[in-house]
């Protein structure tokens, strides 16, 4: 993201706020669906990313379908215009209330996650007089190698169904007059950017799959998930993900059932890039190691890095010029919690009180996540199209 031609204009705006770069987002999207549509792949948007009506509006005139975790998603989704029949609803705790309104709406598939949600979605459905389109989230046990708190496929964590539940599952699904099995659902993690990861998730697939058939079951859906991870360390550095890449992969080791449709929910990687978050440099405090700039951002803007010791590249909104007067910092946010923490020990030209800093790749998984925390102002977000 260049953010150069919107200076002038980012320079007034008070902060903290979120600034997103929609003719990039656009454009990335563009790239998105066509390696998508080379092989006939439908993708979801995982809402749970950045759930902004702006940027919600540009993924549906893009024709993207939705990926949701909640009723509200669901709602959220359906109410900015995405067909409902485009629409996942996964989550391992799904309501009563969210399952009563997601069938009412006839959406594309219920993601279920247990022998429980099964059930539960079977007395329902029938008590509306209802068929639920539903998909197992198969837990495959692939490591997803990255951290470990966004790590979703291995059978230590709560995701999914596993592997010694698959026979009671079809007995289920038998004795399920209200449920209609369209599909398997696999979510190993996310920030992937091990690309042999999603090789091994192919393997375990083609396995899981071929057992199903098997047992005389043919699924028309397969959905692959999320995941895919972008490039913290360099802003710059948009053409990772590979998304050509990404696709091949499936194309050359997925075993698919002929008709077979391959759906993928994709978050991070669609809209990451297209944000940064925009912070005001309110003192600087001389330490032992290292000067503090506490910024007028903290963890209730972003809360990454306090909450997956993740890192997201700072750098002044201008460029000062002054590569003699490098100087060591913490960046840190005003709340009262020590990690609330953007970055330790990074240099820095000698930074001042008011001057403006730039946290990149904040468009996934940072607005979002904002809370009130402190009682602090949720963050505004402006668009680059409204500033031309
Ligand atoms: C979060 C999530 C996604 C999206 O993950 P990203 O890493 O943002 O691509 C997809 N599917 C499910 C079920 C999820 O929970």
């Amino acid at each position: 993201m260049n953010l150069t031609p919107y200076i002038p204009y980012l320079k007034n705006i008070k902060t903290p706020f979120y600034f997103y770069d929609t003719f990039f987002l656009e454009s990335h999207l563009k790239k998105v669906k066509k390696a998508a549509e080379k092989f006939g792949y439908h993708i979801h948007y995982a809402l749970k990313a950045n759930a902004n009506d702006k940027i919600l509006h540009i993924f549906n005139q893009l024709d993207f379908g939705a990926d949701c975790v909640s009723g509200n998603e669901v709602k959220k989704a359906i109410e900015i215009g995405i067909s409902p029949k485009k629409i996942a609803f996964a989550g391992v705790g799904k309501t009563d209330e969210e399952i009563i309104y997601a069938l009412n709406q006839d959406i594309f598939s219920f993601n279920c996650e247990s022998i429980a949600e099964l059930n539960v979605i079977q007395n329902i459905a029938a008590k509306l007089n209802k068929k639920a389109p539903v998909s197992l989230r198969i837990n495959p046990n692939v490591d997803a190698n990255t951290h470990r708190y966004i790590t979703t496929g291995l059978e230590e964590n709560k995701f999914g169904i596993n592997q010694w539940e698959f026979d009671t599952i079809i007995e289920i699904i038998k004795n399920s007059p209200n449920l209609d099995l369209q599909g398997l659902h696999f979510h190993i993690g996310s920030q992937i950017t091990d690309m042999q990861v999603f090789k091994n998730l192919c393997s375990r697939v083609n396995e899981i799959q071929k057992w199903f058939y098997n047992h005389n079951i043919a699924l028309p859906h397969l959905n692959l998930g999320g995941g895919l991870g972008v490039d913290y360390e360099n802003p710059e550095n948009i053409n990772f993900p590979d998304f050509d890449k990404f696709f091949n992969i499936f194309n050359s080791h997925l075993d698919k059932i002929a008709g077979q449709q391959i759906h993928f929910e994709l978050g991070r990687s669609l809209v990451a890039q297209a944000g940064v978050l925009i912070s005001k440099v309110l003192y600087i405090k001389n330490g032992i190691n290292t000067n503090f700039a506490i910024i007028d951002a903290g963890m209730t803007e972003l809360i990454r890095p306090a909450l997956y010791q993740a890192y997201h590249k700072i750098m002044p909104l201008e460029n000062k010029n002054t590569e003699n007067n490098i100087e060591r910092y913490d960046i840190v946010g005003p709340i009262c919690e020590s990690s609330d923490t953007f970055a330790k020990s990074i240099l820095l030209p000698k930074l001042n009180r008011d001057d403006l800093l730039v946290i990149f790749t904040a468009g996934a998984y940072g607005e979002v996540m904002a809370s009130r925390y402190n009682l602090r102002d949720l963050p505004k977000a402006y668009y680059a199209d409204e500033f031309s």
